[in-house]
């Protein structure tokens, strides 16, 4: 309960990237300062329609917000219900987001709407749409911090600039946390403001098929969602965050958090994850200094996205812009034999094959298949960011950006161009007993150890008692590495004065 007097009758909660109804930046604000205040979620049409018109009607996206938005209307019912208020929900919109939150704040008549800060350029101009829409009608529009502990301009260097190098940045986000940053926003303190629904518009979450998609096999695959699937995730994961720092780089191991897509659409706050980091950072438990690196990575990106949104179209360092990536029907060609999995370089296409069965691939071999594309077939960093835009249930514009332009050694503190991963070399490395790839290329899996990381290497009778044919039942190598790395450092050599 607030005790200081609120500023508006009513007030519009539009979530978008903040699929929870817990520590939330915008619904707190909205609560403290209006009487009544709704929440609504529009499937926009802007982003659905370009899906639909591509044939892409099973989206594993789609279907996590779909599944979270339901577990978000309980929330919210269950918070109304507790405040002796029946009836609260989530306003549930399919249209465009830049008509449609207009057009709801005028039939609610409220005086302001509230949302979280998106840096992404397509979602800076719609919500400068929106804001032009409402001021027209009258209504504000105010903005949350919420999708990071810490916003591209609250950590810059001493001049004022932005950092262009993770170490230092990450020095100056922890020297310069406060306490506050990491503070829960109480939605539970001022839920009594949730009001009902008006019976006139209509309430509740619609049918998957009602807005254009089917299923995918997202509950096949026991992906867990909304904000429930985000915390039972968190708590298993909490029971083996010390061994995150070894475990964390090796794909047949249950390493990593994979909470990704829980961060990307907000089922998870932030704040809560940074906070726990923190602490038990401070408390020296091994493992959680590593993995509160990983966060603030994702922060780095995300404030070198919103001071440099060149990179949205862009190599960060302009330099790379004259490299002459191949082109042509074999480039296609070799696009498409990747994106298939289908290099030859088992480490390469069990890592392709993961993306396109599940949408998730494990960090180590986003690192190995990007640099593969860009560094041994010579492809523009582009195709590849693009296939991971499309296909990554966790993506983020970025932490995407952020991770190919790395690759591709384009981007601001990024791997040196001549540093070129060995697929071989990282296959035995990382996945030493080929558990990895054997989940995902079984036609390779009773090729011994040392074959099944280069299975072109084994003599024809190991080939043949292993049931393996190349170039039938598995591809041969696409590319000679060696020759590949060659090719690739002439090809480099434009940016060499530069680098
Ligand atoms: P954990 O190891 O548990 O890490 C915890 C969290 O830290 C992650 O959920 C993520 O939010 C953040 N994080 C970890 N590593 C990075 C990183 N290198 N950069 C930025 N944030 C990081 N991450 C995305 O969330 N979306 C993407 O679209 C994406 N595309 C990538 C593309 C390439 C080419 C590369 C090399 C990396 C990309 N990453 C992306 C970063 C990283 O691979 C994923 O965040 C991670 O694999 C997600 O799994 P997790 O949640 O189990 O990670």
């Amino acid at each position: 309960m607030t005790l200081t007097p609120k500023p508006y009758p009513s007030g519009l909660v539009w979530l978008r990237r903040d699929l929870r109804a817990h520590d939330h930046a915008a619904l707190t604000q909205a609560l403290r300062q209006c009487q009544r205040v709704w929440c609504a979620f529009v499937f926009d049409t802007d982003i659905l329609q370009p899906l639909l018109d591509r044939g892409l009607r099973a989206d594993r996206r789609v279907e996590f917000i779909h599944e979270s938005l339901i577990d978000l209307d309980e929330q919210l019912r269950a918070l109304g219900r507790s405040n002796g208020t029946e009836g609260v929900g989530l306003l549930v919109r399919h249209g465009r987001a830049s008509e449609e939150i207009p057009r709801l704040a005028t039939q609610l008549g409220v005086q302001a709407v509230y949302a979280n800060l998106d840096h992404e350029p397509a979602a800076l101009a719609r919500d400068a749409q929106v804001r032009g829409a409402l001021a027209h009608a009258g209504v504000l529009l105010h903005m949350g911090k919420d999708q990071v502990v810490r916003e591209h301009h609250e950590v810059l260097n001493q001049g004022g600039r932005p950092f262009t190098v993770f170490t230092p940045y990450k020095k100056a986000w922890l020297q310069t946390l406060s306490p506050s940053d990491l503070q829960p926003h109480p939605v539970e303190r001022y839920a009594d403001a949730l009001a009902p629904c008006p019976p006139a518009l209509s309430a509740g979450v619609p049918t998957l098929e009602a807005i254009g998609f089917v299923p995918s096999n997202l509950r096949e695959l026991k992906i867990r969602t909304g904000s429930r699937g985000a915390l039972a995730l968190l708590e298993d994961f909490l029971a083996r965050i010390e061994h995150y720092g070894q475990a964390r780089d090796y794909p047949a191991l249950k390493g990593p958090s994979y909470l990704s897509v829980h961060l990307r659409f907000g089922t998870l706050s932030i704040r809560q994850v940074a906070r726990l980091a923190h602490e038990l950072h401070q408390q020296g438990v091994a493992g959680a200094s590593t993995w509160l690196s990983e966060l603030i990575w994702r922060e780095f990106y995300q404030q070198i996205l919103a001071h440099f949104p060149h990179v949205v179209e862009r190599a960060f360092k302009p330099a790379y812009d004259r490299i002459r990536w191949e082109h042509g029907k074999a480039a296609q060609a070799h696009f498409a034999a990747w994106c298939a999995g289908q290099t030859g370089y088992p480490l390469v296409d069990a890592a392709m094959h993961q993306l396109n069965q599940t949408g998730y691939m494990h960090n180590r071999l986003r690192m190995v298949a990007a640099s593969f594309l860009c560094k041994d077939l010579g492809l523009d960093w582009r195709w590849g960011e693009r296939y991971f835009a499309e296909h990554l249930i966790d993506f983020d514009l970025a932490s995407n950006n952020g991770g190919w332009q790395w690759c591709a050694s384009s981007g601001c503190d990024a791997q040196p161009y001549f540093r070129i991963f060995n697929p071989v070399l990282q296959s035995e490395k990382f996945d030493p007993q080929g558990k990895f790839i054997r989940r995902y290329l079984p036609q390779l899996a009773r090729l011994p150890e040392p074959r099944l990381h280069a299975p072109w290497r084994a003599p024809a009778a190991e080939l043949e008692a292993a049931g393996v044919a190349l170039g039938r039942n598995y591809p041969s190598p696409l590319v000679d590495h060696f020759e590949a790395r060659q090719l690739t450092l002439e090809r480099y050599a434009v940016v060499r004065a530069e680098s």
